[in-house]
């Protein structure tokens, strides 16, 4: 995914290579954690020299700060005359992001420092109760601020981002459609950045897609460069990296993985309006019914109860798992053979259901993908239910990572 250096060209001005250098290395050591200097020098192909000019400017800059590293350093961090050379770290102490998600049933906003250490965080359950954007703006707003004001006057508030479990315009952060809640056109980025009043725009993004770039640097799909990301809520969201990157599509729609038809004869109907579409195969409701449980039923709780029964070995609870994971295979399936991706990652509630569903998917796998493209591997979301909010703090990151002196003047100004 990453272009660690760049190289002179006689068509690209001093400052702009310069930009982009820096953003890099800052990138570098945000994901992956302290470097040294001759590390740095090696990933960015860059020389001493170089590496040198740009590490003095980030520190001056507070972005990073430099340290020797301690007496047992591991292989590698020790320079070529046998002098450690210095480890640069993040100022994870000095510079964060607010990041907000809203899933379908809970509220969470953190603060997130360069670095990816969540610093402090806040927590609130959301009742399935339709549209109800005041209340999510008005909660997620107080909890930004309560963060803001608490943290430590010298730290500085680089970017602010949200992650929202519908369609998001990216230009504004407009939900165009969040089938789950019925929201329709709901200027939520716009109305939290207002509520917030930190003078910061809020940027908003897909659940999934984020889920998937926050695997993809920080969890499960680390160094994959294809990757599909499979997010189960009510429904089941997508992301999918390809060659490093997030496919959005043309206006920021892309990856419905949910809304995939897999079953389009005798399907069960879909929130979308159409029939047989992966995410009412797979999704809550479908679990739910096929373990024959009550309609009333519903929840993350109400299904990690069916994970558990059919852990126990209970008949229903096993055939329903199976079930599901014969459809989620079909998808899959289908996935594979279009993208060849290194990883299929399983997050939100389909970390739970998968283990259970795991041996139909395999099934699906060794039946329908094409030979060449069957060496994929399968794991559940290491980032957990913190993915979504994960990957909406590297969208809040994005702004500083692409201009770090540029962003870090007008925020701490
Ligand atoms: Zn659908």
């Amino acid at each position: 995914m990453l272009r660690h250096s760049v190289s002179p060209d006689p068509g690209r001005p001093q400052d702009e290579i310069r930009r982009l250098n820096l953003g890099n290395l800052l990138r570098l050591v945000h994901l992956g954690g302290p470097l040294s200097r001759s590390d740095l020098g090696r990933r960015m192909a860059l020389n001493r020299s170089t590496i040198l000019a740009l590490t003095a400017d980030l520190t001056a800059a507070g972005l990073v700060d430099e340290q020797r590293p301690p007496p047992a350093a591991p292989p590698g961090a020790a320079g070529r005359a046998g002098r450690p050379s210095l480890v640069v770290r993040p100022a994870s102490s000095r510079v964060y992001v607010l990041a907000f998600d809203v899933a379908v049933d809970r509220l969470v906003a953190a603060r997130v420092a360069l670095g990816g250490e969540i610093l402090e965080r806040r927590d609130a359950v959301r009742s399935r109760a339709g549209a109800d954007l005041d209340t999510v703006v008005g909660v997620l707003a107080g909890f930004g601020r309560d963060l803001y004001a608490t943290a430590d006057p010298r730290s500085v508030c680089v970017g602010v981002a949200a992650s929202y479990c519908g369609m998001i315009r990216p230009a504004d952060g407009m939900v165009r459609f969040g089938p789950d809640m019925g929201w329709v056109d709901q200027a939520f980025g716009t109305e939290l950045g207002k509520e917030l009043g930190l003078g910061l725009p809020v940027v908003v993004g897909n659940e999934a897609h984020l889920g998937a770039v926050a695997e993809h640097v920080r969890g499960a799909g680390t160094g994959f460069e294809n990757l599909i990301y499979l997010h189960g809520d009510v429904g089941v969201g997508g992301g999918i990296v390809v060659g490093g990157t997030l496919l959005d599509g043309e206006a920021g729609y892309g990856c419905e993985l949910g809304h995939m038809v897999v079953n389009p004869y005798d399907g069960r109907p879909c929130g979308c309006g159409s029939r047989g579409c992966l995410e009412a195969e797979v999704g809550e409701r479908a679990l739910l019914d096929a373990a024959g449980r009550p309609p009333g039923l519903i929840g993350r709780a109400a299904l990690r109860d069916v994970v558990a029964d059919g852990r126990r070995g209970d008949p229903a609870a096993r055939a329903a798992l199976r079930r599901i994971g014969d459809w989620l295979g079909i998808g899959v399936a289908n996935l594979i053979n279009l993208f060849n991706p290194g990883v299929v990652v399983f997050g939100g509630m389909l970390r739970d259901v998968y283990p259970g569903a795991a041996a139909q998917v395999r099934a699906r796998i060794a039946n329908n993908v094409l030979a060449v493209s069957r060496d994929v591997r399968l794991r559940v979301s290491a980032l957990g239910d913190d993915a979504t909010l994960m990957g909406a703090a590297e969208l809040g990151f994005a702004g500083l990572l692409a201009d770090p002196l540029g962003v870090l003047a007008r925020q701490a100004g």
